[in-house]
């Protein structure tokens, strides 16, 4: 089999073009490793909004290739305009699809018409393939707005002999997000209705499609692949997901070393290595500062960085902060940093109102600001429902933040219990709260234990390289499949 791989990789989000989550993530830092490792890997996403200004404002360098491309859909054939550059720091082409009516508007997602949105892009990013006269080895899609290509592939475009024969992984990254459509869309994609489940519902569903379409399968870490193929775990996918067991692989995320390094980031008020943890404290009092709380050193400083979602445990973290605040455990500051959801948002505000002297809540996003709540913090929480891999914990690690999760997901593949963090097993508050009171037991008891937790923490790998390599093994098995 030939060393270098032609890898045709989609996404909706690629950072730092257009993230929302950890999609975001991957898609902008796998393929620099994969590029790195020899592989011919090209990079294709929609050209939203704030992408077209970018290159009006000349933020971003880009090649223009207007209305060149040829896209069948809904039995006629569209011009699309095609943007062209580099992911930054890196030698690896990103196609932008330029459709002004589908992607030209403020967000990424959250539109009516979005099954068609990404059907389109789907269909569109494979056809430019088919443009560039660049055949790829394989395709790489990822989640549901990558389905229509998956489900494309695997039927109608095995009759197209720019196609035919070439296998795909899809990569989940949340289950939870399905992209379900009307039937109709079918015949807009060219695709013949084929036997699933779903079709007694009378929609599609992208997300279950590519499960039932893809060569190969894999979800962002092991815990998490196990996980889907339970009731509780499979959003409604999992009896799919159990017939296709044997294909589902779990690959963790890595962290981008580069962004994430408190060595050089410039975003803290001091940079540090492990050998250096002294240091820590500087950021420690910028943080109380810019957070308005009193600048106590002995106290436990406790951070969480999140999105206010139902996925992320902040129905039982009203407790445990509660808990925290009135000092059950001994006096403890928290700054929490997230935005989201209403309810999470005037349940935080209202506690921060009781608790001003010791709790600060930031309800926006603010990337500037995270560096220094991860490099200043003692203790960072994660009380996650479920947790397809997780980069909070990876980046609190490597700032020196002792994480305390809960035991789902990728939290379980990356944190190790009394090593480098806390878990708690059980969904509920109790046990959250029995967690973080080990974890501040020792803060206040065993100045080395804590520090050798830390150290640990910040000298483990997750680096790109070690995800490349899982991934690399995967498109192999893909392509053996299809030849075999
Ligand atoms: P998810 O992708 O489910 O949101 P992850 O833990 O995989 O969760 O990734 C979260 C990322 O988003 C981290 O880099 C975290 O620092 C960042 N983040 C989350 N909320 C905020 C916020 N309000 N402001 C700044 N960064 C945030």
């Amino acid at each position: 089999m030939k060393e270098s791989l032609r890898i045709l990789f989609i996404s909706a989000e690629v950072a730092p073009f257009a993230k929302k989550g950890g999609l975001g993530d991957v898609a902008g830092s796998l393929p620099k490793a994969l590029k790195e490792m020899g592989h011919d890997v090209r990079v294709v996403m929609p050209a939203y909004q704030n992408i077209e200004e970018g290159i009006a404002n000349g933020r971003y360098d880009f090649k223009i290739h207007p209305g060149q491309l040829q896209v069948p859909l809904g039995g006629r054939t569209f011009l699309v305009g095609v943007l062209e550059s580099l992911l930054p720091g890196s030698e690896v082409p990103i196609y932008f699809i330029a459709e002004k009516n589908l992607f030209n508007r403020p967000e990424i997602y959250g539109y009516a018409d979005d099954p068609y949105r990404f059907a389109f892009f789907s269909r569109a990013a494979l056809d430019l393939s088919a443009a560039l006269a660049w055949r790829p080895d394989i395709l790489h899609a990822h989640d549901w707005h990558t389905g229509p290509a998956v489900n494309w592939l695997a039927t109608s475009g095995q009759t197209d002999p720019n196609f035919h024969g070439i296998p795909s992984l899809f990569t989940i990254h949340n289950l939870a997000h399905q992209g379900r459509s009307d039937w109709n869309i079918q015949n807009y994609l060219g695709i013949s209705p084929y036997s699933l489940d779903e079709e007694g519902y009378g929609e599609v569903n992208f997300m279950a499609r590519a499960i039932f379409h893809a060569t190969m399968i894999n979800t962002v870490s092991p815990t998490y692949s196990r996980e889907i193929l339970s009731p509780s775990g499979g959003a409604g996918l999992d009896g799919l997901l159990r017939h296709r067991s044997y294909d589902v692989h779990g690959i963790l995320n890595g962290l981008d070393y580069q962004e994430w390094n408190p060595a050089t980031d410039a975003r803290l008020a001091s940079t540090f290595d492990s050998e250096e943890l002294a240091k820590r404290q500087i950021n420690r009092r910028a943080l109380q500062e810019r957070a308005n709380l009193p600048l106590l050193d002995d106290v436990p400083l406790v951070a969480m960085i999140t999105r206010l979602d139902f996925q992320k445990g902040l129905d039982i973290s009203g407790h445990v902060i509660h808990s925290l605040m009135n000092a059950y455990a001994g006096e403890a500051q928290l700054v929490i940093l997230g935005s989201g959801e209403a309810e999470y948002e005037r349940m935080l505000a209202q506690i921060a109102s009781y608790h001003t002297e010791k709790m600060s809540v930031f309800l926006d996003y603010m990337p500037e600001l995270a560096p220094l709540i991860y490099g200043g913090s003692d203790m960072f929480l994660m009380p996650s429902r479920f947790e397809p891999c997780g980069l909070g914990q990876l980046i609190a690690m490597r700032y020196g933040s002792v994480p305390v999760v809960r035991a789902t997901g990728g939290l379980v593949d990356t944190v190790e219990d009394g090593i480098t963090g806390f878990q708690f097993q059980e969904y509920d508050a109790n046990a959250f709260w029995h967690a973080l009171q080990k974890a501040i037991n020792l803060f206040h008891t065993d100045k080395e234990g804590w520090q050798r937790i830390q150290q640990a923490g910040m000298k483990a790998d997750f680096s790109w390289q070690r995800s490349a390599n899982g991934y690399q093994q995967l498109y192999r098995w893909a392509l053996a499949r299809i030849a075999g």
